[in-house]
């Protein structure tokens, strides 16, 4: 890595800052509905008390308080939450930088964003931050898309390592030197959202996939009828281009239906058949047949999008099919995006991935290839700083 990781760090007797990714989805009266960020803190955490840090302190954003105090949006339950998940006290100050810290060996700052200086980038505000500590952790990658100052600024003030949930992250999502072939699935609306992904992906993987309403806007491209299915006329000479690109698949049959609505009426038609009157939904068995076959001939599978309208079942049918076959392989599988991700929890097989991945904005600006302010940080900060 060109960044400094945990990995070997010695942190006895030191006090040490770590940016966790506590944005976790909370109800009207502030319950947090699902805590998956907050353990995937655990490893770095743990990891700082047991090698004898003498105090940890932590910082995350909860939801977008705009720089004001939002009593809704304090980090008071996502204390106790961690303080459950821990079994170890986690004492809750009332503000990140108008305070003095107490003597408790795990103390949660309050939600960074109350303080404008934070996405801002402000140095007074990363200055103060850092002054509570000898070295800086980043393990938010959820947040590393941003040029923040307790990603970013900070980072000036204090050796940093990137933690290890950041390090795993970074890793998968590089999608770098994959154990071949390397099969990607991609599921997606739009060619005009997704073009820097599938450009990116079609540099680094032998077979791509594709599902999703994109799927018609190549068809259509082909000269086939689509019928009443979404396509971006706009977006039909880039996806003749596109299909000069052997590592492109496509679906072979479709699941179409009048309507969209749940239990519609569907049938399944090849894919050169698309009735004229009919919107097509789900890719169709041939097609589950055809995917999972590529699929485990690979070693490594990233997976980003539902290959059909999700939300509305049966047309959930082919992604959760994909999900199963995926999981069933013994090859790397890491999966890219918070609505995949979110999915993927949904239908309870978030475990048997290799990774899936905790960052929604962050995940996708890296599978297409973009620089993370955040990581540029901790690249930056290993050539100002020796460890
Ligand atoms: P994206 O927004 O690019 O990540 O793609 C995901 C969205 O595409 C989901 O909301 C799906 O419901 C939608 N989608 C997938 N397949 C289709 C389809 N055949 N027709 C319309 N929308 C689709």
């Amino acid at each position: 890595m060109d960044f400094y990781t945990l990995d070997g760090l010695k942190v006895e007797g030191k006090k040490v800052i770590v940016r966790c990714e506590f944005n976790v989805p909370i109800d009207k009266e502030g319950n947090i509905t699902d805590d998956f960020r907050i353990k995937k803190s655990l490893p770095t955490i743990k990891y700082l008390l047991d090698n004898g840090a003498k105090q940890v302190v932590l910082m995350s954003h909860l939801g977008k308080p705009k720089g004001v105090v939002i009593d809704i949006l304090k980090m008071n339950r996502v204390a106790s939450r961690l303080q459950q998940l821990l079994g170890v006290e986690v004492i809750k100050v009332d503000d990140s930088v108008d305070i003095t810290l107490p003597d408790s060996r795990i103390i949660l700052l309050e939600n960074l964003r109350f303080n404008p200086g934070e996405k801002e980038n402000r140095e007074e505000f990363a200055k103060k931050l850092a002054s509570y500590a000898d070295i800086y952790v980043n393990d938010a990658f959820g947040t590393c898309h941003r040029s923040h100052a307790s990603v970013d600024a900070i980072t000036k003030y204090l050796p940093s390592v990137a933690g290890f949930l950041v390090e795993k992250e970074v890793e998968m999502l590089s999608l770098e030197i994959p154990d071949r072939p390397f099969v990607a699935v991609l599921g997606c609306a739009k060619i005009s959202d997704k073009i820097k992904m599938i450009e990116n992906l079609l540099s680094k993987v032998d077979v791509l996939l594709l599902g999703g309403a994109i799927v018609f806007t190549f068809l259509k491209a082909k000269g086939l009828e689509i019928g009443k299915s979404l396509v971006e006329d706009e977006q039909l000479q880039t996806a003749k281009d596109l299909l000069y690109n052997r590592k492109i698949v496509l679906p072979t049959d479709i699941v179409v239906s009048n309507e969209i609505s749940e239990n519609s009426k569907n049938w399944v038609v090849k894919a050169e058949n698309i009735p004229k009157d009919a919107i097509g939904l789900d890719i169709g068995p041939d097609s589950i047949q055809l995917f999972s076959n590529m699929i485990k001939t690979g070693q490594t599978i990233f997976w980003n999008g539902p290959v059909g309208v999700f939300e509305v079942p049966p047309y959930d049918n082919g992604t959760k099919e994909l999900a199963k076959i995926i999981t069933n392989t013994s090859a790397k599988t890491i999966v890219g995006g918070g609505d995949t991700a979110s999915a993927v929890r949904h239908i309870g097989l978030d475990e048997r991935f290799s990774h899936v991945s905790t960052g929604g904005g962050a995940s996708i600006e890296m599978i297409q290839g973009n620089e993370l302010p955040g990581i540029k940080a901790l690249i930056e900060n290993k050539k100002n700083f020796i460890l």
